[in-house]
């Protein structure tokens, strides 16, 4: 088949580049015009066909310019309007010419019309269509009689090619009550008579339920590809000891929870395996993955290798080094500390114990796998926070352990909670544990909605806290455009704090400080010596001041959900009773309106993720994770549960007993797209 340049610069940009995606752009909606229905007899309210002869035919002006045609048939008389139209069609649609119509019949203007209907001249007794008509997405200067045209031509020339044929076995096809792949494209793109129009719009026709699967099993099979990939490398095979780990349980003034011995399970079965773990530890903000990943690494360490921990931030780095310096000093264990900002005579000396594996656990920021660090003996990488990091730095960190023909086992942490089913395709690739419990005893944080103008009620509620001796964050707007105006509004904010609350500490954090003045102040804010602490985002994630019980968010309509569940999340840490006060100017937009309902409504992170996901689509609330992952163009992530599922039985089914097909149904769907960037 030959196509006209001009058409196909056109189709590339439907990203149609070969015969194969011509078969695969299929239709958005059907129009039937296999009937046709009496004009007085017509339903409402829906897309129907009628014929009938014009009566009269006149240009009217008001309301305003448009063409106005009676037609009528044996039953009755129908007003069809057109209110752009070419002179032509004044003479094309003449009295005594006979019309077919397609379009909804209403009680309008001029009584039953059809406003702008598809309209064609016929003769009598001209045919009926015998397929139900596709409607393609298109673009300009494309016309459906062309796209059309051009998808019927290749259906039959791809027959030839045998370009459609099954990539499932039939066996497979059978078990998962699916219809043929090529059956399947036929049906859609020609759909007979008798096929029920409202299952082809709600894609729930068998038909469209398999192209869905094969959509699905091939998002999967390219995950399950890799995971059996890392499978074939090696690592070192870290068996329980229970020494370490059973001496570092007894001193903890606190027993696990049951999700936290769960995910320890999970993960210490997986480092005493001789491959790669790959493991994504996921749970709700203050549900205690850190012990989990302490309990990880002794596991490492109790082997003699050295594990390390990296966090997004400085802070968070800091207050994680911090802690594990305090369970692991009784244990004998030699904890060292890596940071960008760190002094160089400093960060040579831990370079080198590093180096030498004089250092067991290592703690820092991305400053751990810059080029001069290497690792004497590394078993396993921690990855606070997974979301926060770049593709590119956790490939580094892999690569940055790896030895000779051995990769270190890796734990990636995450807070930020991936609904069930979005988390089956996107993480298909990952083991997942998931801490479903908080632990015991904390009491649930109370949220309000305030308008920026009431502020004086706030002062006096912090006045009231820090009386009571508890402590308060207060967080400054988010400003994206620009850090600069950010800061400043951090500043002002401070200092208007410190002069109506000239009784109290107030402290201020934010990104701009160094290093060791964050610290400084965190580590005051801690100890109780800052009563009120001004920050901005920079304490959004995994920062841990149990004491601190009201959090004020400014402005807090400009947040997004996440963000907003992990700022609220620093409050709520300990046993008493907490607040979280969110600020918003008015007027809200639609969205931010919907985002402030949500967060108020809810605690649950999962929930709230949910709930986000409906609100932004797959592709933004993945961020830096979806990058090179195509989305998916038929199936739908809510309503297709049932088949991510099923697809993923498949996918390894497939892999097992029919590798060739496998790769057969992956180059059919992802081609060159298959490259991800996985790590
Ligand atoms: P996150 O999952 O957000 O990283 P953390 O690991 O920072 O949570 O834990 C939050 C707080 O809960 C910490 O102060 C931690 O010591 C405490 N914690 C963790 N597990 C338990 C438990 N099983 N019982 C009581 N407190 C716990
Ligand atoms: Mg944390």
């Amino acid at each position: 088949m030959t196509i006209s340049a001009a058409i196909q610069k056109k189709l590339l940009r439907l990203g149609i580049r070969n015969t194969l995606d011509l078969l695969l752009h299929l239709p958005l909606r059907y129009e039937d015009e296999t009937h046709l229905f009496p004009i007085g007899d017509a339903p409402h309210g829906q897309t129907v066909q009628v014929e009938g002869v014009i009566v009269h035919n006149e240009v009217v002006l008001r309301p305003r310019r448009q063409l106005v045609c009676q037609i009528k048939d044996n039953s009755g008389m129908v007003t069809m309007r057109l209110l752009n139209f070419y002179a032509s069609q004044i003479k094309t649609y003449a009295a005594g010419n006979r019309v077919r119509l397609l379009g909804e019949i209403r009680n309008g203007f001029f009584g039953m019309e059809m406003v702008h209907p598809k309209c064609r001249i016929v003769h009598e007794g001209e045919a009926l269509s015998e397929a139900m008509t596709p409607v393609y997405p298109t673009t300009a200067g494309l016309t459906q009689k062309i796209l059309g045209k051009l998808i019927r031509q290749s259906l039959h020339d791809a027959q030839a090619q045998q370009l459609l044929t099954d990539t499932l076995p039939e066996s497979m096809i059978e078990q998962y009550g699916l219809i043929g792949f090529q059956q399947s494209l036929m049906c859609l793109h020609h759909p007979p008579p008798e096929v029920s129009i409202e299952t082809l719009q709600a894609r729930t026709h068998p038909a469209w339920q398999r192209i869905k699967f094969d959509e699905l099993l091939a998002q999967q099979l390219s995950m399950r590809m890799h995971y059996r990939q890392r499978r074939s490398r090696s690592a070192p095979a870290l068996a329980p000891k229970h020494r370490l780990t059973q001496h570092f349980l007894d001193r903890l003034p606190f027993a696990l929870t049951a999700a936290q011995r769960k995910a320890c399970t999970e993960i210490g079965r997986d480092l005493a395996a001789p491959f790669p773990m790959q493991r994504l530890l996921q749970g709700d903000v203050g549900s205690g993955k850190t012990i989990v990943a302490a309990l990880a690494a002794l596991q490492a360490i109790e082997n003699g290798f050295q594990a390390a921990i990296m966090a997004p931030t400085e802070i968070l780095a800091e207050q994680h080094y911090r802690k594990l310096l305090t369970w692991f000093e009784p244990l004998q264990i030699r904890v060292a500390w890596l940071s960008g900002s760190q002094k160089k005579a400093h960060k040579r000396a831990m370079l080198d114990e590093m180096a030498s594996g004089a250092a067991q656990l290592i703690v820092g920021t991305h400053a751990i796998f810059q080029e001069q660090v290497t690792f004497h003996r590394l078993g396993l990488a921690v990855i606070d926070e997974q979301h926060r990091f770049g593709v590119q730095q956790r490939l580094a960190l892999r690569l940055k352990g790896a030895q000779l023909d051995q990769v270190p086992h890796q734990l990636m942490m995450s807070a930020t909670p991936i609904p069930r089913t979005l988390s089956m395709s996107y993480f298909a690739d990952l083991d997942v544990s998931v801490i479903d419990e908080l632990p015991p005893g904390r009491s649930p944080i109370v949220t309000k909605l305030i308008a920026g103008n009431r502020r004086d009620e706030i002062v006096a509620r912090i006045q009231h806290v820090c009386q009571e001796g508890k402590q308060v964050y207060w967080v400054c707007p988010l400003i994206e455009k620009s850090e600069t105006l950010q800061l400043q509004t951090a500043m002002d904010t401070y200092e208007t704090l410190c002069a109506i609350f000239s009784e109290l500490t107030v402290g201020l954090v934010h990104g701009r400080l160094s290093a060791t003045e964050k610290n400084d102040t965190m580590a005051r804010f801690k100890q109780g010596e800052i009563q009120l602490l001004v920050a901005t985002t920079v304490i959004e994630v995994g920062v841990d001041v149990p004491s601190a019980s009201l959090m004020v968010i400014e402005n807090a309509e400009r947040m997004g959900l996440s963000q907003l569940h992990q700022l609220r999340g620093r409050v709520g840490r300990g046993s008493e009773a907490s607040i979280c006060i969110l600020m918003f100017q008015q007027p809200l937009s639609e969205v931010a309106r919907k985002r402030l309902k949500i967060i108020f409504e809810h605690t649950d992170g999962f929930e709230i993720a949910r709930q986000d996901l409906q609100l932004r689509g797959p592709g933004e609330f993945l961020g830096a994770r979806q990058s090179g992952i195509p989305m998916l163009r038929f199936a739908d992530q809510e309503q297709d549960g049932d088949l991510i599922a099923a697809a993923q039985t498949a996918a390894d089914a497939l892999l097992d007993d029919y590798p060739a097909l496998a790769q057969q149904h992956i180059a059919r769907w992802l081609g060159d797209k298959t490259e991800y960037l996985r790590v």
